[in-house]
């Protein structure tokens, strides 16, 4: 997936065309990502004997296909490459400006202390 959790993104087709949010979840297998705020849903809970009727507002999962990453560092929507440095380690980087987008802070460095 080239748009990963933590990125924010523009919505390019759609009824949302031209919103942008940030991407709280992802899922690989479908192709789809869950953008805060964007493509809401409300969902009508009808009273039980438990608990009285209520809306809930729920965001739902947007086709990678509508949406285009902005770059954190020129702040521009762009495309997304990839770089691969000699340790074989696979970086993403902006088409526009050619900067590392780091994936969300799940860095694997361990940290030992003294
Ligand atoms: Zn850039």
């Amino acid at each position: 997936m080239k748009i990963l959790k933590g990125d924010k993104v523009k919505v390019i087709i759609g009824k949302d065309k031209g919103r942008e949010g940030e991407v709280i979840k992802s899922f690989p297998k479908k192709s789809t990502l869950v953008v805060k705020g964007l493509n809401i849903f409300k969902k009508h809970i009808k009273p039980s004997q438990n608990q009285p009727g209520k809306i809930v507002e729920k965001e739902r999962p947007l086709y990678i296909s509508k949406l285009i990453l902005i770059c954190p560092e020129c702040k521009k929507p762009t495309r997304v490459g990839y770089k691969i440095d000699k340790s074989g380690a696979k970086y993403r980087i902006c088409k526009k400006c050619q900067s590392i987008i780091n994936s969300s802070k799940s860095t694997s460095v361990s940290t030992s202390k003294k």
